[in-house]
């Protein structure tokens, strides 16, 4: 054997002890920032850094107010000098009364900058050259030509970004021109004192802390993006793994190699870094994500989640877009693999119209592959309280505006942060043309871990999306070692799929993925190339790759689980009922659309031959964009701050004013001068009253109807006159199922509702179908009078109850299990009879609470809930609240003499049902859930429901079914819900268990009031021919016709050719059907098709003639559903106009003559 050379010493005298690993560790957060910057890796960052004038020369002009110009009004103004150090502001506008005689000359919220810059000769030699510019709020760099090239976010947080690239060119000639939008909020808007959901400080002002031309040592900011991977390497990985050690021990190396930090330095410490990221990877650049395995465990996608309101209003995060938007498309023209999804249509329109420039942008970045479109809906929007009818629009106004702008329409389904998910989703999901969905906000449930990942996801009627919740459980990930890492160590569904997706950037308050994540991811996929302990990310694709990945690897999902129903968010369950007005506002709006639709489209089918009369399609989508924009997921459900509710209030202003004034017309199209009922209404001679009925449900109603003035002629048509005379009610009957209603009198079959009192503290309001007992000021007793059946358990009682609402942090979010154990129950005071019958019986009631007031006005009618054989009466529960408290919880509760396991409220297109009991902590979690129109406690035989006509939160715990009616949180918003309030509930007892009572029959009545109007008398044959319904369905009660609208694609031209109505119908109880679908013969039905929810053709139909009795010339289409199936049908409609059209255009004339 040879002499070895290196051989084992044969001599030791070290010392050579074991490290102390702990403080080796330890020793990693000082090579950065902190105590050691003037000497450590901070202080060699910059080459150079100069300010002042002669360098950095900065004009501003400050927009009055808080008005927000656009680049073109703003770069015509007077700019004045300015410098750095200088404060402007203050934020928004105070609520209240402010100290200044002129607000416009003393808010000045966005500040225009024209920056001007002299860069030095001897620069032209650096890599690269920057500004640095922090205003210290959020900011936005135009080119001078007004092009959008990237947003700043000014601070000290981990979302700071000031720097902008200075273009090679303009070095070269020293000289460099800008302008600069700042805008006095931070990326969370200007919450007080700094607690995220405080509500906002007005009166913020800000600082130009730099305006510094930079030139940045860009080896060691590699250098520091190479630490810092090692670092999260050595703080994420178990400590027993060789990767982890190596990655510690090479830190260290870097440490102890930083002498001056010259340039031969920093080459020396990245070269080691390469014992960790491989030799040489810095220059492969996004080559690295080409090596190592083909199968990366980890997608990795950028994803910039703007709350389109949150703690700001909808117009800053207008700039949001434009800033967080500019800034991505930036950052692909350094990094090839980043590639950016992005949701919310409505962002996508307002960019479009604000910022045409940078729209162009999005469009060819989207058209290259780096932009996707995902979500397909118009805005993130809630998941629990749109109606069915809203999801459907949410998506079609989504799709339809992705397909008009970028020529396709999104794959993926994407609510990240929704409160909760409804299980009507998944049905709604595909036929919106998606198969996969993307959530993560169930890792926010405060008391049970949601059991997957990846899995499919069933709702209601069957239907499947595959669905992926990421195991990292967030959308705003940075990117970090344990980021990656999370994807497999908390992905609960290894045994299935074993990829997740990664969604980096940051957001809420949009901003997207800074360099130093895409740096860091490259770290850490050249890291796996090498390594086996970290799972290995990829970039550069879609989120549909994933999914599609996902997809083959599971045998199209058959090797998943299945999560059937809803995805119920176990938190946030005050969302449900925070700010009522907004609650309100969709829900009447939903409904007000619901019907100009309705009619708009039967007035283009019945009108004159003559009448000029078009479907306002323009107007009925304006008001539908208001509508789903206020549906996002911080508006409707309460948590935003104050300024975002004025906002929301005036977009429900303009839908009710321009809804109202669309539906007159299209009354007055159908019948000749209805008037609406107003004391001040000029009625003709003789007139008559008439109601029109937008459901399609045969029904009863008590009308009440103002006497003053000159409806004193209509008091013979009356049944019921108040006692002062001001005011009538009027037994409306469309029990044929027409458009309308007409007054008649009490019917044989009508059960005189009465009120009883002993004067003091006792009153009866009974009929012949139930009762109910007020008595020292709770509800004592409510009977089933024909069964003879005590609903209330004995010795207990019902009424209005208040709770303690203190909820852990987020108050208008949150309301907390333990509200539950500090009940009050308040007392019906001051009850006196305002109504004795026969039609209507009432009392009024006053509630004193606080500082609050609560008026409640209970009746009783003669009529039944609805037609149905079975149905009983209900009791009407109107308020009328001045509300002043904070931190209470008011709600409306009956405890019941019905026992089950479950309750069932509604959901969109359908029901739900949930546990009554606490077995579980599953079962525990739902103490407060979202419902719809009713919730219902059934057992075998009989149960009792409430109505709501504006309130989406129910609970029954045990035997007590509640409706939750009022909160007052006081963050974000100070004033929640503070001042009047007026909304409606009903207490409906029925015979027999839910499924087979009329109670979503009359939940759907209860929320859609008769349109009472006055119509010249003289009218009869206009009436008659208006009020035959043109579409109906017969064969199966449970089937709905929800929803009458003209098609998308038609043409509203004056002289259109392309004529179709839209018929959207669903099963409402949960079982099969098959309906005959009636089409009346003045509508000349030439073809008929099953679409999608966008209106995409299906199948054909067949159209056969019907021939029942009364059936002559109708068109019939037979139509079979499962339970809780939407289906939409699209009619043809042909020109050739049947015989009956002759009267009806006579009638027309005659009209004409009289005007
Ligand atoms: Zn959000």
């Amino acid at each position: 054997m040879g002499t070895q050379k290196n051989a084992y010493p044969v001599l030791n005298y070290g010392s050579g002890s074991k490290w102390i690993k702990n403080l080796t560790q330890s020793r990693l957060s000082t090579f950065t920032g902190g105590h050691f910057a003037d000497v450590n890796l901070s202080s060699i960052l910059f080459t150079h850094r100069i300010d002042g004038p002669e360098f950095v020369s900065l004009e501003v002009w400050s927009a009055p107010g808080l008005t927000k110009p656009l680049f073109d009004e703003a770069i015509k103004q007077k700019f004045k000098p300015a410098k750095k150090g200088d404060s402007f502001g203050p934020s928004w506008v105070s609520g209240g009364p402010h100290p200044c005689i002129n607000l416009l000359n003393c808010i000045q919220t966005n500040h225009w900058w024209k920056i001007t810059l002299n860069i030095p000769r001897e620069w032209e030699k650096y890599e690269r050259v920057q500004l640095e510019f922090d205003p210290g709020c959020e900011a936005m760099i135009f080119s001078t030509d007004g092009v959008p090239l990237q947003g700043i976010t000014g601070g000290y947080g981990g979302d700071r970004r000031v720097e902008h690239i200075i273009p090679p060119h303009a070095v070269r000639a020293g000289h460099y021109e800008l302008v600069i939008e700042s805008s006095c909020n931070g990326m969370f808007g200007v919450p007080w004192n700094g607690d995220t959901i405080a509500p906002p400080d007005m009166n913020r002002y800000f600082q130009l802390a730099s305006a510094d031309l930079v030139v940045p040592n860009q080896d060691a900011w590699h250098l520091m993006w190479d630490f810092t991977t090692l670092r999260e390497l050595v703080e994420t990985l178990p400590g027993n793994t060789p990767l982890q050690n190596t990655a510690l021990v090479t830190a260290n190396a870097i440490m102890n190699a930083f002498h001056s930090g010259s340039p031969s330095d920093v080459k020396a410490m990245r070269g080691l870094a390469e014992r960790v990221f491989g030799e040489g990877w810095a220059e492969k650049g996004a080559g690295v994500y080409e090596e190592g395995t083909a199968r990366a465990s980890v997608v990795g996608i950028s994803y910039c989640h703007i709350d389109t309101a949150w703690l700001w209003p909808y117009h800053v995060t207008q700039q949001k877009v434009a800033r967080s938007w500019s800034t991505q498309i930036d950052l692909m023209e350094r990094y090839p693999e980043h590639r950016f999804a992005c949701s919310q249509a409505q962002q996508f329109k307002w960019l479009e119209q604000q910022y045409p420039a940078l729209f162009t942008g999005v469009q060819e970045k989207v058209a290259s592959g780096q932009f996707h479109l995902i979500g397909g809906s118009w805005v993130e929007n809630d998941g629990n309280m749109p109606s069915g009818e809203a999801l459907v629009r949410q998506f079609l106004y989504g799709q339809k505006y992705f397909e008009s702008r970028f020529g396709k329409r999104c794959e993926t389904a994407w609510l990240p942060d929704s409160f909760g998910l409804t299980a009507a989703y998944p049905q709604l999901i595909r036929d919106a043309g998606m198969k996969f969905f993307f959530t993560q906000k169930l890792s926010w449930n405060n008391i049970n871990v949601f059991p997957h990942s990846t899995f499919n996801w069933v709702g209601i009627d069957g239907s499947q999306v595959l669905c992926h919740m990421t195991p990292v459980d967030t959308y705003t990930a940075q990117a970090t070692v344990g980021d990656v890492n999370k994807g497999l160590t908390n992905h609960k569904n290894l045994e299935s799929n074993n990829t997740a997706l990664l969604v980096f950037g940051n957001g809420d308050g949009g901003g997207g993925a800074l360099p130093k994540m895409l740096e860091n991811l490259r770290r850490i996929r050249a890291t796996t190339n090498e390594h086996r302990e970290l799972p290995p990310v990829s970039m550069g694709h879609s989120v549909e790759d994933f999914f599609g990945d996902v997809e083959r690897d599971s045998e199209e999902g058959k090797s998943l689980p299945v999560w059937k129903g809803e995805l119920y968010l176990e938190f946030h369950r005050g969302t449900y009922t925070s700010h009522g007005s907004i609650k309100k506002g969709n829900r009447k709006s939903e409904i007000l659309l619901r019907d100009v639709e309705r009619i708009a489209t039967l007035a283009t089918l019945f009108k004159s031959a003559n009448s000029t009369y078009v479907y306002p399609k323009k107007t009925i989508d304006d008001s539908w964009e208001k509508v789903l924009l206020n549906q996002f997921h911080d508006v409707l459900p309460g948590s935003a701050i104050g300024m975002v509710y004025d906002d929301a209030e005036k977009l429900y202003a303009e839908v009710r004013k321009d809804c109202t004034a669309l539906l007159e017309e299209a009354f007055s199209v159908l019948i000749r001068s209805p008037v609406s009922l107003t004391p001040q209404s000029k009625l003709g001679r003789p007139s008559e009253l008439l109601a029109f009925n937008t459901t399609p449900f045969a029904r009863r109603d008590v009308a009440k109807v103002s006497l003053v003035g000159n409806g004193k002629s209509l008091r013979s048509t009356l049944v019921q006159v108040s006692a002062d005379g001001t005011a009538g009610y009027a037994l409306m009957d469309t029990s044929d199922g027409g458009n309308i209603a007409r007054p008649v009198g009490m019917f044989a079959d009508c059960m005189p509702a009465s009120v009883f009192t002993n004067g003091s503290d006792h009153f009866v309001l009974r009929n012949a179908s139930v009762q109910l007992t007020i008595s020292g000021g709770r509800i004592t007793s409510l009977v089933d009078v024909k069964l003879g059946r005590e609903l209330i358990p004995k010795g207990r009682t019902g009424g209005l109850v208040i709770f303690e609402d203190r909820p852990n942090y987020w108050d208008a979010w949150d309301v907390e299990i333990h509200h539950l154990e500090t009940s009050t129950p308040l007392e019906f005071t001051q009850v006196r009879v305002i109504a004795e019958g026969p039609l209507r019986a009432a009392v009024q009631t006053k509630v004193k609470y606080g500082k609050s007031t609560i008026d409640v006005t209970i009746s009783l009618d003669a009529i039944t809930a609805t037609l149905h054989e079975k149905s009983r009466s209900f009791f009407k529960f109107d308020a009328k609240v001045d509300w002043r408290e904070r931190h209470q919880f008011l709600k409306f509760e009956l405890p019941l003499n019905i026992n089950s396991n479950d309750a069932t409220y509604e959901t969109q297109f359908g029901h739900i049902q949930r546990p009554t009991h606490k077995n579980t902590t599953l079962d525990a979690a739902k103490f407060e859930v979202c419902g719809h129109k009713y919730a219902d406690l059934s057992e075998y035989g009989y149960g009792v429901a409430f109505l709501s006509e504006s309130k989406y939160g129910f609970a029954c715990e045990g035997n007590v079914l509640r409706i939750s009616l009022l909160r007052s949180a006081t963050a974000p918003d100070a004033d929640q819900d503070q001042g009047p309030h007026e909304f409606s509930w009903a207490v409906m007892p029925h015979v027999g268990h839910f499924l087979e009572s009329d109670v979503p029959i009359a939940a759907y009545i209860f929320n859609s009031p008769l349109h009472v109007r006055y119509v010249p008398g003289g009218s009869q044959e206009s009436i008659s021919a208006a009020a035959k319904p043109p579409f109906w369905l017969e064969g199966a009660p449970n089937v709905f016709l929800e929803t009458i609208k003209r098609g998308e694609d038609d043409d509203f031209g004056p002289n259109g050719t392309t004529r179709t109505v839209i018929l959207r119908l669903y099963e409402a109880f949960g079982g099969h059907a098959q309906v005959k679908l009636k089409v009346a013969p003045r509508v000349h039905v030439t073809r008929a098709y099953t679409t999608n929810l966008l209106e995409d053709h299906k199948a054909e139909l067949q159209v056969r003639m019907a021939e029942g009795e009364g059936d002559r010339n109708s068109a019939l289409l037979n139509l079979e559903f499962r339970g809780f199936e939407v289906k939409t049908v699209k009619l043809v409609i042909g020109n050739q106009r049947p015989e009956k059209w002759d009267s009806w255009v006579k009638i027309d004339e005659d009209h004409d003559t009289h005007m």
